[in-house]
């Protein structure tokens, strides 16, 4: 049986599978984790190409037949919410983490942001997500998906819409499409901000009013002169800035302690 609230849609489509695995591009030497296992759709193909590879998974009975299949040699299973879990305790000294999942759809957002907060660990992420936040991700300046989520993902790293992937693929089928997406942590930001919990409450408050030119939802917290010394319209909508102009503002609007 499958548990709804694990968010368990487990892929049969080994063509799905196989396209996935061949993305990676998988050395023998890669510290590869894989997140949410299940029966091992993913898992068994990404052992074909690898002498071991971790697993981090929740559910108990998924658990005891990974470990009745698997040697320890072979698969590290890791019993765990990896929404808690510490990745940063498997990365090799010499090398970052390479990261892939066919994710829980109920917590990818926030399990994208805990791996981001020791994306220091991690080389790369592959997910199979919802498409709907894949498009998110990958957005855009100027465009209907562009927003909070997309900028402050990509705020962290580079973000790659790579394939669509239709209901059919898993069963039980889910009720929405699905994607595959990459993200590639930028390992010096491009744009730091001074205070990333000023950012992040600013692009909260900018889209709190997406239709309208963001010097009014700013403004208890920026000034148009601080605009103007970003070099930033204050009659643009929210949804026309970019991850730089935000962090420009950002940057210029210090909170006051
Ligand atoms: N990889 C398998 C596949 O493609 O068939 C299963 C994918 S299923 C969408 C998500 C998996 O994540 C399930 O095995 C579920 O038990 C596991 N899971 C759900 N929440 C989790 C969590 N917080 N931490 C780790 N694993 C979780």
């Amino acid at each position: 049986r499958t548990r709804k609230r694990f968010g368990q849609h487990f892929l049969h489509d080994r063509n799905l599978v196989d396209r996935m695995v061949r993305t990676l591009d998988l050395k023998q030497d890669d510290t590869v984790v894989e997140i949410g296992p299940g029966r091992g759709a993913l898992t068994y193909p990404l052992l074909e190409d690898l002498p071991h590879l971790h697993v981090v998974e929740l559910d108990r009975d998924l658990i005891t037949l990974l470990r009745q299949e698997n040697t320890p040699d072979r698969l590290s299973i890791h019993e765990s919410d990896a929404l808690k879990f510490d990745f940063r305790t498997l990365k090799p000294a010499d090398k970052p983490l390479r990261v892939v999942g066919n994710l829980p759809y109920n917590i990818s957002t926030p399990l994208i942001f805990h791996l981001l907060s020791q994306s220091d660990a991690i080389s790369d992420m592959t997910f199979m997500l919802q498409k709907e936040v894949v498009d998110r991700l990958t957005a855009s300046p100027g465009t209907r998906d562009w927003g909070r989520l997309s900028i402050m993902v990509q705020y962290y790293c580079q973000a790659d819409y790579l394939f669509f992937v239709p209901p059919g693929a898993f069963s039980p089928p889910p009720k929405v499409d699905s994607a595959v997406v990459r993200l590639l942590p930028y390992p010096t930001l491009p744009h730091p901000a001074d205070d990333e919990d000023h950012l992040r409450r600013l692009v909260a408050q900018a889209f709190t009013q997406r239709r309208k030119a963001i010097r009014n939802s700013l403004k208890s917290l920026v000034s148009l002169e601080q605009f103007e010394a970003a070099g930033i319209d204050a009659g643009l909508r929210p949804d026309q800035l970019s991850v730089a102009d935000y962090v420009a503002l950002a940057n210029l609007s210090p909170p006051q302690s």
